[in-house]
């Protein structure tokens, strides 16, 4: 590993490095920034524009959640600071921004609560109703208290007794821009502590796939509702601090023009870098406020504006920051991948033939027929309109059995796993894991309850490394559905990433351990998916097809693989690998058209006759010996 990667490493990982940069660039804007054209005032408004995109870039950019309402907030926290100022009910600066701030997080919390029942493309319509529907009541019903379309004039500017120096601050002056760069620092500082908590690690994965987020065991709505919380208290910060500035809270705060402008500038700034936001609002302001000024050039800013936003959508996707992010990345990985260390297909930690003979006692019968059932089904059928998927299936499993399910494509198979994991509910029967009702509980409660499923189709969270993969399922495992350790630092708890290494040494993915999964084998992205599963260390595994896809040396190895998770374990597989299904299962369940049609010991279901016609029928006499 090269000096370069190294450091880069740690930068991306852990220390304070990003916050001291950040610190010296605030530091060194005022000597460089001015020789360009800024002034005091554009630079502090690009501080405040900055704060209020911290939170939407969490939002956003972190957890996937577009938002076009963020205005309301920004608005809520402005107005009720500066109405609680000018009209001198609290004296205080910070005391009335920290009301403000509670309010806009209270109102962000009815709107999350009501928009996050939506998601994509509806949440953010919803979210953009609210934002308009905030404009109009600032202007009208409550125009008493916030002057309508007049705004409210006469906010003080604060005056800071910091003991040995009384600071009076002043629109226009360096010092605001001091003021207001020292609390988004502090912005900064807090929003980077989010996102490398396990909190943090959570957004991601929802933002990189929520369903399997959710089936790894955690409350996703909780984490979006309590973001989106975080997300307003950062608008209504920002928005407290927009009427000091200007010693007047100007109405436009509230118009969907100021959701639109933080959406395009967190997107010209690049999402999911926190820095972002602040570098599009520089550009943004930059050619309005300075272009503006010069003669002939001014009138276009707008028409500037727009082709730089169309530029970088469409040649730098991940704006300005990400793309700065992405390069160092690559040039980290092309250092980690110097030859040698670059495998299609590393060696696994552990590998046997499953072909050999793995000790009979140990591979077949650790359940014996006495053991309690440990998941059972009654009449559990799932209708897609017409389709009938799964009727009236009556399915017993004990602890610690194998049990194979097979049946030809379109049996039912996937959908009735999807009903036991409570992904889909059933249109009738019910589920019991462990003696208890688990129907229709939910993926999240499934989990965290001790059984979980890996997919047919691969569902890993896309542009997440492997051990950020892991590291979901193994946080659902340590931490429970929801926890609110925003300030936690992930990379320093050493359970969840024993446990991590643990799994990838297991899967024999350890060398993959910091690629995203995107460049990943397909074999390594199949054993990804199991690994996923079995994160949650669950009582009951389900395998979908786990073979599926996979070479002749990668399904020998997966064999092995499931011989050794059978050991304290209940193993339910869905495969149409006959020679795997005879040599793992103890019993065979056979669906076929949604039906249970028969049930046994291997050797059963090898001489049932109605087996073979309806999906034996097709196989070699010699496949099935
Ligand atoms: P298998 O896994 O055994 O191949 P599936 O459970 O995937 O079968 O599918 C069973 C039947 O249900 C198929 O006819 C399939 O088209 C249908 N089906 C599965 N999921 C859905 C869905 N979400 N909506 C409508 N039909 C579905
Ligand atoms: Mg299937």
């Amino acid at each position: 590993m090269s000096l370069f990667s190294r450091r880069g490493l740690s930068l991306l990982r852990g220390g304070w490095r990003i916050e001291f940069a950040v610190a010296v660039s605030l530091l060194l804007a005022p000597y460089i920034l001015p020789w360009i054209g800024f002034n005091a005032d554009t630079m502090a408004r690009i501080m405040i524009w900055g704060l209020f995109g911290l939170g939407f870039d969490l939002l956003f950019g972190y957890t996937g959640l577009l938002s076009f309402g963020q205005a309301a907030f920004f608005g809520v926290g402005g107005f009720v600071s500066a109405y609680l100022l000018v009209n001198g009910l609290v004296p205080n600066v910070f005391a009335a921004l920290l009301i403000g701030t509670l309010l806009a997080a209270v109102y962000g919390a009815l709107i999350g609560l009501l928009a996050l029942r939506r998601v994509g493309i509806y949440f953010a319509m919803i979210t953009l109703a609210f934002g308009e529907m905030s404009f109009f009541l600032e202007n009208s019903p409550l125009s008493a208290f916030t002057g309508g379309e007049n705004g409210l004039p006469g906010v003080p500017t604060p005056v800071l007794h910091l003991g040995f120096a009384t600071i009076a601050l002043k629109s226009g002056q360096w010092n605001m821009y001091g003021f207001m760069a020292v609390l988004f620092l502090i912005g900064f500082v807090i929003a980077r502590r989010i996102v490398k908590s396990p909190f943090g690690a959570v957004l991601l994965a929802i933002r990189e796939n929520t369903s399997r987020a959710r089936a790894c065991g955690h409350s996703v709505q909780k984490y979006k509702l309590t973001i989106f919380i975080v997300a307003a208290a950062y608008g209504g910060f920002a928005g407290g601090l927009l009427g000091i500035l200007q010693a007047y809270m100007p109405p436009d705060a509230f118009t969907l023009q100021t959701s639109g402008q933080l959406v395009m500038q967190t997107v010209i700034g690049g999402s999911g870098t926190l820095i972002g936001p602040l570098v599009g609002a520089t550009i943004w302001l930059y050619l309005r406020e300075v272009l503006q000024h010069i003669p002939d050039i001014g009138a276009l800013w707008k028409l500037i504006l727009g082709a730089v936003f169309v530029i970088l959508v469409t040649v730098f996707r991940r704006g300005i920051c990400g793309e700065i992010l992405r390069w160092g990345q690559r040039r980290e990985a092309l250092a980690t991948n110097s030859p040698g260390a670059t495998e299609v297909d590393p060696p696994r930690a552990r590998s046997r033939s499953p072909r050999e003979p793995a000790t009979p006692e140990a591979s077949r019968g650790s359940a014996t027929d006495d053991a309690p059932v440990i998941l059972e089904t009654r009449g559990l059928s799932k209708h897609f309109g017409g389709v009938h998927a799964v009727t009236e299936v009556n399915f017993s499993v004990r602890s610690g059995e194998v049990r194979a399910l097979i049946g030809p494509n379109g049996a039912g198979k996937s959908t009735f796993f999807k009903m036991l994991t409570g992904e889909h509910i059933p249109t009738a029967g019910e589920i019991y894991f462990r003696g208890d009702q688990i129907t229709a509980q939910g993926p999240t409660a499934v989990s965290q309850l001790g059984m979980s499923k890996s997919y047919q189709i691969n569902q890993l969270f896309a542009s997440l490394t492997v051990r950020q993969n892991l590291t979901i399922p193994v946080l659902a495992r340590q931490r429970g559905p929801f926890r609110l350790d925003m300030l936690r630092r992930l990379d320093r708890w050493g359970a969840v990433n024993r446990k991590v290494e643990e799994i990838m040494q297991l899967m024999g993915l350890a060398e993959r351990a910091d690629q995203p999964t995107s460049v990943l084998a397909y074999g390594e992205k199949r054993r990804l998916e199991i690994g996923l599963a079995l994160a949650m260390e669950p009582e009951v595994l389900l395998l979908d097809e786990p073979l599926a896809g996979m070479s002749p040396s990668e399904r020998a190895d997966t064999i092995a693989l499931l011989q050794e998770l059978r050991i304290g374990r209940t193993l339910v597989v869905v495969e149409h690998d006959m020679d795997a299904v005879f040599e793992l299962a103890e019993h065979i369940t056979v669906f076929y058209e949604g039906e249970k049609l028969a049930e046994g010991t291997p050797e059963d279901i090898k001489g049932n006759s109605q087996v073979q016609d309806a999906y034996l029928g097709g196989m070699d006499e010699d496949e099935l010996a």
